[in-house]
């Protein structure tokens, strides 16, 4: 008799877009001439850029030629584009990460849900609160949680709060985290990290031979020239963090996908013959085994992004979602609301008024002005009375959202 993974089943119905497209749905019903604008969901809406999609067409071409064309690439990536992310994310910066640390993937989405095939069952798991659901629900599904609560937690996952109490800025909880899953700039509260609040999380995982899993999807958004932009811009990283960097949002990659982890080969835990063993290897053996690679025209067009011609391209695109941001975090402080993020970072986070709920709060803006964001609530129980708004989207659903907003909503 087949069994299944019965973890699957403890995981929650996938809530919060179904919960909101399905409020919105029964609203276009009553209303069908109602000029919504979603500022909800965390996808680009920017074109590829140009230095991109020109690589991409070459390579399209080179594949079409005997001389030129490409089968099997390496499972970790083409060198060409190992070695100028080295050189230009993490070398210009001081970090020294090699080449032969990067791997090159379909997502970071995948990966920070992969990298949990070469850790133990036995480790506690931290994340924040809110925080982006995927890293809950793949340790759920890796068995590593107990039952899922009405409130969307999970027992046996520790959760860190962020919120206006503690600057979010996450702290070492009481009880001792072997994996801990950071985000900074963070998804959903907008927030940053500093190079201090981070040597506090390197050295307590050195201390205590933790793992720390830091996602950087957003590092491109940085604007504070003191925030780190890698998590190995910090003494002693190597020895114990992983870092996850997509191209999704940087270069609007979300539907042509691309990214990756780096694997610092310092990094060693312990087996159970108390050897120390390196979670290269590891990665390495993993790839190798269940994954094949980019397709060598991806590569080709996240390779662009590091050309002269690329760099400006995303520094525009980048640019230009910062701004809607700065217009978003602008306008909604005119009509009374108080604002987080939206600096360093494509979301804004905004306390509801009037103590209203995440929902209700959703609600109101649904009806009232025909707005589409996402509840705080929906990324954790500390995002109860928060809302996030989205950047990604044109200058002028934002300006005309943010219009309608500040004429009727006022606080
Ligand atoms: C968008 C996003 C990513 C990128 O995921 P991909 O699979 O590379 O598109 C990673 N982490 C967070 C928190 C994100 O919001």
């Amino acid at each position: 008799m087949a069994t299944i993974n019965d973890n699957y089943l403890k995981l929650k119905a996938g809530y919060l877009f179904p919960e909101i497209a399905r409020r919105v749905n029964t609203f276009t019903q009553l209303n069908p001439n109602a000029p919504i604008i979603k500022l909800g969901i965390g996808d680009v809406t920017e074109p590829l850029p140009e230095a991109c999609r020109i690589a991409m067409i070459q390579a399209v071409e080179e594949m079409g030629n005997h001389s030129s064309f490409r089968g099997y690439g390496p499972e970790q990536g083409y060198t060409w584009l190992r070695e100028k992310v080295a050189a230009q994310d993490f070398q210009l910066r001081g970090c020294d990460i090699d080449a032969s640390e990067i791997f090159v993937s379909d997502g970071s989405k995948c990966d920070t849900g992969n990298i949990l095939d070469i850790f133990g069952k036995n480790n506690t798991v931290a994340v924040t609160n809110p925080v982006y659901p995927v890293y809950v629900d793949t340790n759920v599904m890796a068995g590593n949680t107990g039952v899922g609560n009405d409130d969307g937690s999970y027992e046996g996952l520790v959760y860190i709060p962020i919120s206006t109490e503690n600057n979010f800025t996450p702290a070492i909880p009481a009880q001792k985290v072997d994996l801990i899953y950071l985000c900074f700039p963070n998804n959903p509260t907008g927030a940053v990290a500093t190079k201090e609040n981070l040597q506090v999380w390197v050295d307590y995982a050195r201390a205590n031979e933790s793992i720390i899993f830091f996602d950087a999807a957003y590092e491109a958004f940085i604007t504070n020239p003191t925030i780190p932009h890698s998590i190995y811009e910090i003494p002693g990283a190597k020895n114990c963090a992983i870092e996850f960097r997509s191209f999704s949002k940087n270069a609007g990659f979300t539907g042509t996908r691309c990214a990756l982890t780096i694997v610092p080969k310092a990094l060693k835990v312990k087996a159970a013959d108390d050897s120390y063993v390196e979670l290269w290897k590891l990665w390495n053996r993993r790839q190798s085994t269940k994954f094949n690679g980019v397709s060598y025209i991806v590569q080709r067009g996240a390779e662009a992004v590091y050309s002269e011609a690329g760099k400006e391209q995303i520094k525009l695109l980048v640019n230009f979602y910062l701004e809607n941001a700065r217009i978003i975090r602008e306008k909604l402080t005119t009509a009374g609301l108080q604002v987080y993020g939206g600096i360093n970072a494509p979301y804004v986070w905004v306390k509801t008024p009037h103590g209203l709920s995440s929902w209700d709060f959703f609600d109101e803006l649904l009806q009232n002005v025909n707005v589409v964001g996402t509840p705080g609530s929906g990324f954790g129980s500390a995002g109860e009375g928060y809302f996030r708004i989205s950047a990604f989207n044109s200058r002028r659903n934002v300006e005309e959202a943010m219009k309608r907003i500040t004429n009727k909503f006022k606080v």
